[in-house]
């Protein structure tokens, strides 16, 4: 079986493609000619990465997985949510967005968060979602410059580091693209 991961994030197609060890090609946009930016317009992680998997099955005719992921944080009424890549606007400065969520949490005692993947699968008989989620807090100040994101203001449940402080190998068993990523090749090798 082929299959198109709608990314061209080497790392996730890494990811999915050493879980998945090697049962099934994965191909990235650029492998299929996709060079297009892809349309992320909805309001929901579900609505997103449904947008994006229809559009490169639409369009380039092969079955097709894509994904999205927010940061939700309960005192803030669950955002950045869908909007974490652009919280602090369009750029999608990963320090400027850390800035504006620690200076929307100061003086809030509640620090509650979760990191919450969706995959969705089209292509195949139906369309199938597979949803990863780690809870855990925000600090209160950067821990550790490991990751990518949110990752040095962000502690997972039952851990004392941040995942900024953690190798990548100890953030990928426990992330929540990590739980995502298993739901869906468990999924899939089953097949
Ligand atoms: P994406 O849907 O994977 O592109 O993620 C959207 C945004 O969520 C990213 O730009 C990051 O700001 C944030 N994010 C996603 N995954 C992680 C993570 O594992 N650690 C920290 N931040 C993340």
């Amino acid at each position: 079986m082929r299959l198109c991961f709608a990314t061209n994030n080497k790392h996730k197609i890494k990811e999915v493609a050493f879980a998945i060890n090697n049962k099934i090609t994965i191909l990235s946009l650029s492998d299929i000619g996709c060079f297009e930016e892809l349309p992320e317009t909805r309001d929901t992680l579900e609505g997103n990465s449904l947008q994006k998997a229809e559009y490169v099955y639409t369009n380039f005719n092969i079955p097709c997985f894509a994904d999205d992921t927010g940061l939700e944080v309960y005192a803030l009424n669950n955002a950045p949510g869908v909007y974490s890549a652009r919280y602090a606007g369009d750029h999608k400065n990963s320090d400027d967005n850390i800035n504006l969520l620690l200076q929307n949490l100061k003086g809030v005692s509640d620090r509650r968060a979760q990191f919450r993947t969706i995959f969705t699968l089209i292509g195949l008989d139906k369309i199938y979602t597979f949803e990863g989620i780690v809870k855990g807090t925000i600090t209160t100040e950067r821990k550790g410059t490991g990751g990518f994101g949110y990752d040095p203001v962000f502690i997972p449940q039952g851990h004392t580091k941040s995942f900024g402080e953690m190798s990548l190998e100890e953030k990928n068993q426990l992330s929540h693209r990590a739980i995502a990523v298993s739901k869906l090749v468990s999924f899939l090798t089953s097949k």
